[in-house]
């Protein structure tokens, strides 16, 4: 509670907490009923993220292991928390007993082990693969033929306490829609094809897409996404320093 006050002025408190609360509300109102918002906090102070708690906002999403976790232990457990960045396989002991869903599965290893670690919680841990859609070379993700390759391993089907939820993908971050409209209807299509071509795989329930975030989102669900990633246009803009 130290620190409540610091960084956001006694008077000036009612005016922060009803930014993100009018933000939020706004959002909320303008996504269709079936699409999942996860509130992005990362970088965001535990009173801002208590500020859409109080909401009712209940998903939230982080991109670091060591801010999330330090952010799960002073939070209502029934916040679901959603690792949205790129995860690196020594970490995911950290978070796996509580992880909602990972966003940012890019390999058979790190399946492997969020599986192994699920297993030691005695959990299933819900799963996205991340596909590359974006045209610039930035961004993590797996190529379509490596996204089936992935979900189709012999492997995979041998793990008990994963579930694999869908896909994730992030468009390029430019203003042309056209593009970002062509990234976002490429990874439904890939998604509508996963799911027909393998309706029987036990650890495969395609029902999220995960696309969107402040920049797009409204494209992305004109695209098919039924759970968008918004972080800036809740809490503002991210201060690195
Ligand atoms: C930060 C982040 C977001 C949210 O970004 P905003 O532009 O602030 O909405 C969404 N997805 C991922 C993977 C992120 O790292």
């Amino acid at each position: 509670m130290n620190n409540r006050k610091a960084s956001c002025l006694y008077i000036k408190e009612d005016i922060c907490n009803m930014s993100v609360a009018d933000n939020l509300k706004q959002i909320q109102d303008s996504l269709p009923n079936h699409v999942t918002l996860v509130a992005v906090s990362k970088t965001h102070t535990v009173d801002h993220i208590m500020n859409a708690y109080h909401e009712g906002q209940r998903d939230f999403g982080e991109n670091k292991v060591q801010e999330l976790t330090s952010k799960a232990e002073v939070i209502p457990k029934d916040v679901r928390w959603h690792l949205i960045g790129h995860l690196q396989t020594n970490k995911v002991k950290y978070v796996a007993g509580f992880v909602h869903m990972i966003h940012a599965i890019d390999s058979l290893k790190l399946l492997k082990e969020v599986n192994k670690r699920a297993a030691k919680s005695n959990r299933i841990i819900e799963c996205l693969l991340q596909v590359h859609i974006a045209e610039e070379d930035t961004k993590f993700g797996l190529s379509h033929d490596e996204c089936e390759g992935l979900l189709t391993d012999p492997l995979v089907s041998e793990m008990k306490n994963i579930r694999i939820k869908g896909l994730m993908g992030m468009a390029t971050f430019t203003d042309d829609k056209v593009q970002v409209n062509r990234e976002f209807a490429g990874l439904k299509k890939l998604f509508d094809e996963l799911a027909q071509k393998h309706p029987n795989l036990e650890y495969w329930d395609p029902t999220v897409l995960s696309m969107g975030m402040s920049g797009d989102y409204p494209l992305a669900v004109e695209e098919g996404s039924n759970m968008v990633r918004v972080g800036s246009s809740i809490f503002g803009a991210r201060d690195y320093n």
